[in-house]
């Protein structure tokens, strides 16, 4: 019997303990384990190249992501950068533009000095993409919805095109998370995920997991794991296996609230812009709609200048201000300052990441709540006071 993606959450082989019936997996903290023969060493050895709870984790996760193998890494950009490790030298990488500034980083600073080459292309703009193909071209790498501005891109166009010159595709499915968004069913190679964000959901586990759909693309990624080494340690494993099994529920109710607030904010006169998957003025909102199941629970908004971001970020109560993402509680974020401080302030205008953007993670707070906080603080925004001037002096002429 087939069974939806929420009940898979809590429905697993990991379910209930073999040894003892326990209904939350082991922790397993052995860093050896006994050989009983010379000749055979059982299926684990040393906990750098298996561990039975890091394994439950890297199970779990290839099953909700349909891949046949999943990997668990100490961070997302641990995952990312060891999946960049399946290039060579030579290789070229053509990569979302507005790639999470970890992985701006990784690709422009560290992957250039061993002579992998990289081009950031708009990858909504499928001409742009083709134009940016090299000879040499081994991955495209796309972020989608992208960060912070929420760009949609079409995966399966991308993997077509990717498929019919020999590259592979990557897709950082740590916005939408298999809940919502399966890149391996549209054609991707590899999934990447910060399991730090929406997948563990409550701010207390830095971790990161990849899943692999060929066999073979999946064992070169296993002896590049066990090389590099940035695996997951045993704690942090089951952190993000007990978030797991809540992450249907904490989506769909964060997603909910985002369509409330993006609605609130997308018709308030203090708000110059919001970008949202969810709204059908988003521009990739038809291409959302067929390649998943919903448009997440994180949105940005621009407002009239940095001095209205300042104010709304000093005048705002409720959500944390702080890096990262996808947790109970909401998080405003302040990109340029943030994820994409690593980004030059060029290159960051250059991709629409404005002094005045601010990004919102929606958490499991009362969506009415976070509306009226939001009022109150917009409140005080310049563009707000200017309105209410004019309305004041209007008022006074009648
Ligand atoms: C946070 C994040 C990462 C990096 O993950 P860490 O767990 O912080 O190393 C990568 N991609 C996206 C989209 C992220 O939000």
């Amino acid at each position: 019997m087939s069974h939806s993606f929420q009940t898979k959450l809590l429905h697993n082989r990991h379910k209930v303990d073999k040894n003892t019936g326990a209904v939350s997996v082991p922790i397993q903290h052995a860093s050896t384990f006994h050989q009983a023969d010379i000749d055979s060493f059982g299926k684990y050895d040393y906990g750098r190249s298996a561990n039975p709870t890091r394994g439950a984790l890297e199970e779990t996760i290839a099953q909700l992501e349909e891949g046949t193998r999943g990997f668990a890494f100490s961070s997302g950009m641990a995952a990312i950068s060891t999946a960049f490790l399946l290039l060579s030298q030579g290789d070229h990488v053509l990569i979302s533009e507005d790639v999470y500034g970890g992985t701006y980083r990784m690709v422009s600073e560290v992957l250039t000095r061993y002579g992998v080459e990289h081009t950031f292309v708009d990858m909504t703009d499928l001409d742009k993409v083709k134009a940016a193909i090299q000879a040499n071209t081994k991955l495209f790498y796309v972020e989608t919805p992208s960060n912070p501005l929420l760009k949609v891109t079409d995966i399966t166009a991308i993997s077509t095109i990717a498929k019919s010159t020999g590259a592979w595709t990557f897709v950082d499915n740590t916005f939408l998370t298999p809940a919502l968004q399966k890149p391996l069913e549209l054609g991707a190679d590899l999934v990447l995920h910060s399991a730090t964000k929406f997948l563990s959901g409550h701010s207390d586990v830095v971790a990161g997991l990849a899943v692999a759909k060929d066999p073979v693309l999946a064992e070169r990624l296993a002896f590049l794991q066990n090389s590099f080494g940035a695996v997951l340690g045993v704690q942090d494993a089951w952190l993000v296996l007990r978030g797991l099994k809540t992450l249907h529920v904490r989506l769909e109710q964060s997603q909910k609230s985002a369509y409330k607030i993006a609605s609130y904010l997308e018709k308030h006169p203090a708000v110059k812009k919001v970008h949202f998957p969810g709204l059908t003025t988003h521009p990739g909102f038809t291409l959302q709609h067929r390649q998943a199941q919903g448009p997440g629970a994180v949105l940005s908004f621009e407002l009239q200048n940095e001095e209205d971001l300042r104010t709304f970020v000093n005048q705002v109560e409720i959500p944390v201000f702080a890096v990262s993402l996808g947790a109970v509680e909401s998080i405003l974020s302040f990109p340029a300052k943030m994820s994409h401080a690593a980004m030059p302030e060029a290159e960051r205008l250059k991709r629409g990441i404005s002094n005045s953007l601010l990004r919102l993670s929606v958490g499991l707070e009362s969506a009415d709540d976070l509306i009226n906080d939001f009022e109150q603080a917009l409140k005080q925004t310049t563009r707000s006071l200017d309105l209410e001037q004019r309305r004041v002096y209007h008022g006074n002429l009648r």
